[in-house]
């Protein structure tokens, strides 16, 4: 019987068993030997995330103006900090002491305004190793959920374990918001999912060498972790902050009370109070001093207007209705769409609050019969109008458009 030649297991109890020239391994041992393999040689030799393609800011800048529509403010801001970063990671130690410190990223905005995508398009560009994470998993070591070194174990994998590349890649956490201290009181209950849990993640944002689990979570209590220095990675964080305004205009209404009071008044945009967003309302919000501290460049996104979600539709490199074209040409369909239905699209996704993102949900509920019948029909044309939006979205549950 087949047995894998280093610990003795049969095919059976393997879930893969390759033969060689004179034995055979299991998955066991080879997830082994290759942790043993990184552990010893610290990184591979040659990866392909070697090079850093460093831009200028206004090229990075132009850059995210292929995918991001609109948002020009934090595209600059981000365009700076990158640059900056990835030049303090060219720096030589010169004498005169100077540390450029680093430049980790708060981005506040409502869902669907583009803050996951901005952080995924700069790390297109640079050709760094780069994962979203979800903050929400997190809890404080020892609880139910995820420790906060597994943050990094994503990183790793899509590094290819290169823990030299990971070292320098982008960590995009996402709902940072919801590890707010809850209460001003965190004392009476343990707050599992709060204050202890902005402690461990300011371990990763400050730099340090942190132990992560290769495989994450604890399914895997054997696992050999793998020492990762964080201190140049990038972080860019991004959340929602909801009712953060109500702390906005506390602080608005308090420094604008006395005798500019009546002048300031008139300058503050009431209906878009983010975009006065201070690092003291951060902490009005919960997050501890030192995790603001440590996000120094914070930048918030505007909600996005009509014709900001028109443009979505067709404008980027990658826009929706590109996808869709490109789809059906490959079964050499030619697919268009009518200047009205992308009306028809958005003003849907604005009458069901849906954002940018109902734009791909109201996309996918119209384009579904379509892509399900096309491909095998001879029909080699297609032109969405808007009634044939129309009598495609009446058949479906808009409430389900919504939920997902
Ligand atoms: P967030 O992270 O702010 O919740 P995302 O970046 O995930 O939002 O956006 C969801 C989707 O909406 C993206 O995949 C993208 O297609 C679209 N989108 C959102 N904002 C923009 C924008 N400013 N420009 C282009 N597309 C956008």
């Amino acid at each position: 019987m087949d047995r894998c030649s280093f610990c003795g297991r049969t095919k059976r109890e393997a879930n893969i068993l390759v033969a060689g020239l004179e034995g055979h391994i299991c998955d066991h041992c080879i997830e082994q030997a290759y942790s043993i393999m990184i552990e010893e040689l610290g990184s591979r030799p040659s990866s392909k995330f070697e090079t850093i393609n460093l831009l200028k800011p206004p090229e990075i800048k132009a850059f995210l103006d292929q995918y991001v529509i609109g948002q020009e403010k934090a595209k600059k801001i981000i365009s700076v900090a990158v640059y900056n970063h990835y030049k303090r990671l060219m720096q030589k130690p010169d004498k005169d002491d100077v540390e450029i410190e680093k430049s980790n990223i708060l981005l506040v905005g409502e869902t669907g305004t583009g803050k996951t995508l901005l952080a995924r398009t700069i790390a297109r560009m640079l050709h760094v190793p780069f994962t979203i994470v979800d903050a929400t998993v997190l809890t404080e070591a020892g609880y139910v959920g995820e420790d906060v070194e597994s943050l990094l174990t994503r990183l790793l994998q899509n590094a290819d374990y290169d823990v030299k590349a990971a070292e320098r890649g982008i960590v995009f956490i996402d709902e940072i918001d919801k590890i707010a201290r809850k209460g001003d009181n965190p004392s009476i209950t343990r707050d599992v999912s709060g204050e202890g849990v902005q402690q461990g993640l300011l371990k990763l944002l400050e730099g340090s060498i942190v132990n992560v689990p290769p495989q994450g979570g604890r399914k895997h209590p054997e696992q050999k972790m793998i020492p990762v220095d964080t201190t140049n990675i990038l972080f860019i964080c991004g959340g929602a902050f909801e009712g953060i305004e109500k702390k906005i205009a506390q602080r608005l209404n308090t420094t604008i009370v006395g005798y500019r009071a009546s002048k300031d008044r008139e300058v503050i945009d009431k209906d878009n109070l983010l975009q006065y967003i201070a690092p003291q309302d951060l902490r009005a919000y919960g997050l501890i001093p030192e995790i603001i501290g440590r996000l120094p460049v914070l930048t918030h996104l505007h909600p996005l207007d009509r014709k900001a979600l028109r443009a979505i539709l067709t404008e980027p490199k990658n826009a929706i209705t590109k996808q869709y074209i490109k789809l059906f040409k490959m079964d050499n369909i030619d697919l268009s769409f009518t200047d009205e239905v992308l009306d028809f699209i958005v003003d849907k996704a604005i009458e069901f609050k849906l954002g940018a993102r109902g734009l791909r949900s109201i996309c996918e509920a119209i384009m579904l019969d379509a892509m399900f019948e096309l491909p095998s029909s001879d029909n080699r044309e297609l032109t969405i109008t808007t009634d044939y939006a129309r009598h495609k979205l009446e058949k479906i549950d808009m409430k389900v458009l919504k939920a997902s």
